[in-house]
């Protein structure tokens, strides 16, 4: 195998495939490897409509062979140490690859770890996550009769921030239509300190919540799981508050405090993988340090980050992604030119379909300083106000957008 790439690209996933696709397209010529071990590739984002089972899991999952752009180089194997003096990559496998310029776009690592008990919670019994087994979610529903349902989310950084609001408010769907929802009591504990940062939606969601009845409880950081006396424990940050009180059972034990559940969704706190934080690419958070306009490395010039794993202070989501991309492409293009980089500048734009349950979404679109930037292109699909519940997003998220990823933007084709 060819050890030499004019551009080497870490991960293919959303970031990795994208980018890989968008450069061939804009210069068919340029020798581009992908560094990425899995068979297959998955479209995450609908994984939040199969732990409410409106979605099949097997339609978010594709062989990564079909994805990689002709002309691609695929190296199945694992990046391990990546040296920016030297160019090169080493992998798990013991290969060694040099490039002129790397992306490095691997994605992040779930770190149960990082909460005690939580590894051995973790999809098992009454605890789910759509972040790991969104069929277990759908299981868990089911089973669930009565008692206290509890939906959680870490202190790390997590991608799509808003996936643990949304599979709350589509359980809390499948709960009224199935009779069960006047014997469930429904939390949401959070550390944040809103339940969005966007001023526009965080009023929708509220009007929400505040229908559906759901306790929101903000301030609290997530530290322990004791899975078989079904208990959540959580220090408390001072700003804590709460809003729409229910009969929940509280256990107080010292400084922390415990909710007893019944059934629980969790995001597991989420970090950069191993082989990016013990490399010299991070900044003192452990996520990829990258210019957060140019996505340029802050050190490394002819290194790239994006997506999840990159530092950037934004939303990681696929949305964010497809914004991300033209800006890489177009910069490594220049370097390869001689030219200087581009003006165009990565904006932070990230965008969160909100689904408030079946039939039902909001479209939370913005940007580094949390502006709403709803896209233009929503008025001919004859919605006006994307801060508002509309069923023409349900359908944008249930059929457009899966079929616009698969279809455009894993084939670099910007929509
Ligand atoms: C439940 C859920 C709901 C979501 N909802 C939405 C949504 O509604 N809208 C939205 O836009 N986004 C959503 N997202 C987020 C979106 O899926 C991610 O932000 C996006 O997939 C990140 O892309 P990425 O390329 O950075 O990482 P990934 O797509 O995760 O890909 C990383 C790739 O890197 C590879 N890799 C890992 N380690 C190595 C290594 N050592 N060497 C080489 N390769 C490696 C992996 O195998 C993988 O293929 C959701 C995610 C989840 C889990």
């Amino acid at each position: 195998m060819q050890n030499h790439h004019t551009v080497l690209i870490i991960g293919g996933g959303t970031a990795g495939i994208m980018v890989a696709s968008l450069m061939k397209r804009k210069d068919p010529q340029i020798g581009i490897a992908i560094i990425e071990p899995s068979d297959d590739h998955y479209y995450q984002a609908a994984w939040t409509l199969v732990g409410a089972n409106t979605y099949d899991y097997d339609k978010t999952r594709r062989s990564m062979r079909s994805l990689i752009p002709d002309g691609v180089t695929w190296i199945q194997e694992y990046a391990d140490k990546i040296d920016p003096q030297n160019k090169s990559v080493r992998t798990r496998e013991g290969n060694k690859f040099t490039y002129e310029y790397l992306v490095v776009a691997p994605g992040l690592v779930m770190a149960p770890e990082l909460v005690d008990g939580l590894t051995e919670a973790m999809d098992k019994g009454m605890v789910c996550s759509n972040y790991t087994d969104p069929n277990h979610t759908w299981e868990v529903l089911q089973k669930f009769q009565q008692g206290t349902a509890l939906f959680t989310q870490p202190t790390t950084p997590i991608k799509c921030g808003g996936a643990p609001q949304k599979i709350m408010y589509l359980a809390d769907d499948y709960f009224r239509k199935s009779g069960k929802r006047k014997n469930i009591d429904m939390v949401f504990a959070t550390p944040g300190t809103v339940i969005f940062g966007v001023p526009e939606i965080k009023k929708t969601l509220l009007e929400v919540n505040d229908r559906k009845n759901i306790n929101l409880r903000f301030g609290y950081n997530l530290v322990g799981v004791d899975a078989k006396e079904q208990i959540a424990w959580y220090t408390m940050a001072e700003h804590q508050r709460e809003r729409n009180p229910v009969k929940v059972e509280i256990i107080n034990d010292g400084d922390r405090k415990g909710i007893r559940y019944g059934m629980m969704h969790l995001a597991p706190p989420q970090a950069a993988p191993k082989f990016i934080r013990d490399s010299t690419l991070v900044h003192e958070d452990k996520w990829i340090s990258v210019d957060s306009g140019t996505l340029q490395h802050t050190r490394y010039p002819n290194i790239f980050g994006l997506g999840d794993a990159a530092g950037l202070p934004t939303a990681k989501t696929g949305a964010a992604i497809r914004k991300q991309v033209p800006i890489v492409v177009e910069n490594i293009r220049r370097l390869l030119k001689a030219q200087a980089l581009s003006d165009n500048k990565y904006n932070g734009y990230s965008s969160c379909p909100l689904v408030t349950g079946y039939g039902k979404m909001v479209l939370a679109e913005f940007d580094y300083d949390n502006n709403f930037t709803p896209d233009p292109k929503l008025k001919q699909m004859l919605i006006f106000d994307s801060s508002k519940e509309h069923w023409r997003l349900w359908m944008l998220k249930k059929y457009i957008l899966p079929y616009l990823y698969w279809n455009k933007m894993m084939k670099g084709i910007e929509v």
